[in-house]
Protein backbone atom coordinates (compact mmCIF):
# COMPACT_ATOMS: atom_id res chain seq x y z
CA UNK A 1 0.00 0.00 0.00
CA UNK A 2 1.33 3.38 -0.80
CA UNK A 3 2.13 5.24 2.16
CA UNK A 4 2.96 9.26 3.15
CA UNK A 5 6.96 9.02 3.66
CA UNK A 6 7.59 12.79 4.81
CA UNK A 7 7.26 14.48 7.97
CA UNK A 8 4.27 13.87 9.19
CA UNK A 9 4.02 17.65 10.29
CA UNK A 10 4.04 18.97 6.79
CA UNK A 11 0.56 17.92 6.32
CA UNK A 12 -0.43 20.10 8.88
CA UNK A 13 1.40 23.00 7.86
CA UNK A 14 0.03 22.67 4.16
CA UNK A 15 -3.62 22.49 5.12
CA UNK A 16 -3.16 25.64 7.47
CA UNK A 17 -4.29 24.33 10.94
CA UNK A 18 -3.87 21.19 13.33
CA UNK A 19 -5.13 17.64 11.91
CA UNK A 20 -3.95 15.63 15.17
CA UNK A 21 -2.09 13.34 13.04
CA UNK A 22 0.46 12.72 15.96
CA UNK A 23 -1.04 11.75 18.92
CA UNK A 24 0.46 13.67 21.94
CA UNK A 25 2.62 16.07 20.38
CA UNK A 26 -0.34 18.00 19.21
CA UNK A 27 -1.22 18.93 22.39
CA UNK A 28 2.56 20.31 23.15
CA UNK A 29 3.94 23.58 22.61
CA UNK A 30 6.23 21.42 20.21
CA UNK A 31 3.50 21.41 17.62
CA UNK A 32 4.84 22.99 14.50
CA UNK A 33 1.66 24.27 13.45
CA UNK A 34 2.01 26.79 16.39
CA UNK A 35 5.42 27.65 15.41
CA UNK A 36 5.23 27.96 11.63
CA UNK A 37 1.74 27.89 10.72
CA UNK A 38 2.80 28.45 6.75
CA UNK A 39 3.09 25.79 3.88
CA UNK A 40 6.50 24.06 3.87
CA UNK A 41 8.79 24.62 1.49
CA UNK A 42 11.02 27.22 0.28
CA UNK A 43 7.71 29.28 -1.12
CA UNK A 44 5.48 28.66 1.60
CA UNK A 45 5.34 32.12 3.06
CA UNK A 46 4.86 33.18 -0.62
CA UNK A 47 1.37 35.29 -1.40
CA UNK A 48 -0.95 32.91 -3.17
CA UNK A 49 -4.47 33.92 -5.37
CA UNK A 50 -6.25 30.32 -4.95
CA UNK A 51 -9.11 29.26 -7.61
CA UNK A 52 -12.21 27.89 -6.31
CA UNK A 53 -11.36 24.16 -7.50
CA UNK A 54 -8.20 24.94 -5.01
CA UNK A 55 -9.76 25.61 -2.30
CA UNK A 56 -12.70 22.40 -2.61
CA UNK A 57 -9.50 20.58 -3.26
CA UNK A 58 -7.60 21.68 0.02
CA UNK A 59 -10.65 20.58 1.89
CA UNK A 60 -10.78 17.28 0.26
CA UNK A 61 -7.14 16.81 1.09
CA UNK A 62 -7.82 17.82 4.83
CA UNK A 63 -10.25 15.03 5.38
CA UNK A 64 -8.61 12.82 3.40
CA UNK A 65 -5.31 13.48 5.72
CA UNK A 66 -7.21 13.67 9.27
CA UNK A 67 -8.48 9.97 8.46
CA UNK A 68 -5.46 8.46 6.61
CA UNK A 69 -7.07 7.72 3.61
CA UNK A 70 -5.65 7.05 -0.08
CA UNK A 71 -7.77 8.74 -2.90
CA UNK A 72 -9.04 5.85 -4.54
CA UNK A 73 -10.54 4.68 -1.15
CA UNK A 74 -11.86 8.43 -0.43
CA UNK A 75 -13.77 8.49 -3.77
CA UNK A 76 -14.75 4.57 -3.36
CA UNK A 77 -16.28 6.38 0.24
CA UNK A 78 -18.04 9.21 -1.54
CA UNK A 79 -19.87 6.72 -3.81
CA UNK A 80 -21.09 4.82 -1.24
CA UNK A 81 -22.36 8.24 0.62
CA UNK A 82 -23.97 9.50 -2.81
CA UNK A 83 -25.96 6.62 -3.64
CA UNK A 84 -27.34 6.45 0.32
CA UNK A 85 -30.13 8.56 1.57
CA UNK A 86 -29.10 11.75 3.42
CA UNK A 87 -26.69 14.58 2.82
CA UNK A 88 -24.19 13.02 0.80
CA UNK A 89 -21.59 15.73 2.95
CA UNK A 90 -22.60 14.16 6.02
CA UNK A 91 -22.81 10.66 5.02
CA UNK A 92 -19.15 10.97 4.11
CA UNK A 93 -17.66 12.01 7.32
CA UNK A 94 -20.15 9.46 9.14
CA UNK A 95 -18.71 6.64 6.93
CA UNK A 96 -15.08 7.82 7.92
CA UNK A 97 -15.77 7.89 11.24
CA UNK A 98 -17.40 4.31 11.08
CA UNK A 99 -13.88 3.37 10.13
CA UNK A 100 -12.32 1.00 13.13
CA UNK A 101 -9.01 2.75 13.21
CA UNK A 102 -11.22 5.75 13.99
CA UNK A 103 -13.29 4.31 16.77
CA UNK A 104 -10.28 2.33 18.25
CA UNK A 105 -8.69 6.33 18.25
CA UNK A 106 -11.84 8.00 19.54
CA UNK A 107 -12.14 5.36 22.49
CA UNK A 108 -8.58 6.39 23.33
CA UNK A 109 -7.08 3.20 22.54
CA UNK A 110 -4.90 4.90 19.97
CA UNK A 111 -3.34 8.48 20.75
CA UNK A 112 -3.66 9.06 17.12
CA UNK A 113 -5.62 7.38 14.21
CA UNK A 114 -2.16 6.49 12.37
CA UNK A 115 -1.51 4.06 15.86
CA UNK A 116 -4.77 3.26 16.07
CA UNK A 117 -4.25 1.49 12.89
CA UNK A 118 -1.64 -0.02 13.14
CA UNK A 119 -2.86 -1.66 16.36
CA UNK A 120 -5.57 -2.92 14.83
CA UNK A 121 -3.64 -4.31 11.91
CA UNK A 122 -1.55 -6.00 14.40
CA UNK A 123 -4.85 -7.94 15.86
CA UNK A 124 -5.10 -6.04 19.21
CA UNK A 125 -8.63 -6.07 18.55
CA UNK A 126 -11.92 -7.56 18.42
CA UNK A 127 -15.78 -6.71 17.26
CA UNK A 128 -18.28 -8.60 18.91
CA UNK A 129 -15.78 -10.77 20.49
CA UNK A 130 -13.73 -11.87 17.42
CA UNK A 131 -10.74 -10.49 16.04
CA UNK A 132 -10.83 -7.81 13.39
CA UNK A 133 -7.28 -6.76 11.95
CA UNK A 134 -8.85 -4.66 9.02
CA UNK A 135 -8.63 -0.77 9.84
CA UNK A 136 -11.23 0.34 7.08
CA UNK A 137 -13.60 -1.90 8.85
CA UNK A 138 -17.05 0.06 9.40
CA UNK A 139 -18.85 -0.68 12.75
CA UNK A 140 -22.24 -0.98 12.93
CA UNK A 141 -24.61 0.34 15.48
CA UNK A 142 -24.99 -1.99 18.96
CA UNK A 143 -21.25 -2.71 18.59
CA UNK A 144 -18.70 -3.51 20.86
CA UNK A 145 -14.92 -2.98 20.27
CA UNK A 146 -12.40 -4.01 22.62
CA UNK A 147 -8.87 -4.48 23.09
CA UNK A 148 -7.86 -8.36 22.98
CA UNK A 149 -7.45 -9.35 26.64
CA UNK A 150 -4.25 -10.78 26.47
CA UNK A 151 -2.88 -6.91 25.02
CA UNK A 152 -4.85 -5.12 27.69
CA UNK A 153 -1.44 -5.42 30.47
CA UNK A 154 0.32 -4.28 27.55
CA UNK A 155 2.65 -1.18 28.81
CA UNK A 156 1.36 1.30 25.95
CA UNK A 157 -2.12 0.10 26.60
CA UNK A 158 -1.48 0.92 30.26
CA UNK A 159 -0.68 4.59 29.08
CA UNK A 160 -3.20 5.24 26.61
CA UNK A 161 -6.16 3.54 29.27
CA UNK A 162 -4.57 6.34 31.81
CA UNK A 163 -4.56 9.17 29.17
CA UNK A 164 -8.22 8.11 28.45
CA UNK A 165 -9.18 8.06 32.03
CA UNK A 166 -9.44 12.09 32.15
CA UNK A 167 -10.81 13.10 28.45
CA UNK A 168 -14.28 12.84 27.47
CA UNK A 169 -15.74 10.70 24.68
CA UNK A 170 -17.95 11.14 21.43
CA UNK A 171 -21.48 10.89 22.31
CA UNK A 172 -22.43 8.24 20.01
CA UNK A 173 -19.65 5.94 21.82
CA UNK A 174 -20.31 4.44 25.30
CA UNK A 175 -16.76 3.67 26.79
CA UNK A 176 -15.76 1.70 29.23
CA UNK A 177 -12.07 2.75 29.95
CA UNK A 178 -11.24 0.13 32.34
CA UNK A 179 -11.74 -2.47 30.03
CA UNK A 180 -10.83 -0.46 27.21
CA UNK A 181 -13.85 -1.32 25.21
CA UNK A 182 -16.58 0.59 23.31
CA UNK A 183 -20.46 0.15 22.35
CA UNK A 184 -21.49 1.87 19.08
CA UNK A 185 -24.61 3.70 20.38
CA UNK A 186 -25.57 5.19 17.13
CA UNK A 187 -23.81 6.10 14.24
CA UNK A 188 -22.37 9.92 14.60
CA UNK A 189 -24.39 13.55 13.17
CA UNK A 190 -22.41 16.27 12.26
CA UNK A 191 -22.53 17.61 15.65
CA UNK A 192 -20.32 14.74 17.14
CA UNK A 193 -17.42 15.14 14.41
CA UNK A 194 -15.43 17.67 15.17
CA UNK A 195 -13.43 18.31 12.26
CA UNK A 196 -12.99 21.81 11.04
CA UNK A 197 -14.61 21.27 7.13
CA UNK A 198 -16.64 22.53 4.98
CA UNK A 199 -17.98 18.90 3.86
CA UNK A 200 -20.31 20.97 0.79
CA UNK A 201 -16.85 21.89 -0.48
CA UNK A 202 -15.71 18.38 -1.38
CA UNK A 203 -19.29 17.63 -2.66
CA UNK A 204 -18.87 20.38 -5.34
CA UNK A 205 -15.48 19.12 -6.26
CA UNK A 206 -16.84 15.87 -6.89
CA UNK A 207 -20.01 16.95 -8.85
CA UNK A 208 -17.54 18.91 -11.36
FE1 LIG B 1 -0.18 18.38 13.09
FE2 LIG B 1 0.13 17.19 15.42
FE3 LIG B 1 2.25 17.73 13.91
FE4 LIG B 1 0.91 19.68 15.14
S1 LIG B 1 2.07 18.03 16.10
S2 LIG B 1 1.62 19.71 13.04
S3 LIG B 1 -1.21 18.93 14.97
S4 LIG B 1 0.60 16.33 13.42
Amino acid sequence: MARYTKAVCRQCRREGGKLFLKGEKCYTPKCPVDKRNYPPGEHGQGRKKVSEYGIQLREKQKVRKVYGVLEAQFRRYFRKAEQSRGVTGEILLQLLERRLDNVVHRMGAGASRAEARQLVRHGHFTVNGKKVDVPSYLVKQGDIVAVKPKFRDDARMKELQEFAKGRSFPEWLEVDVDNMAAKVLRYPNRENIDIPVEEHLIVELYSR
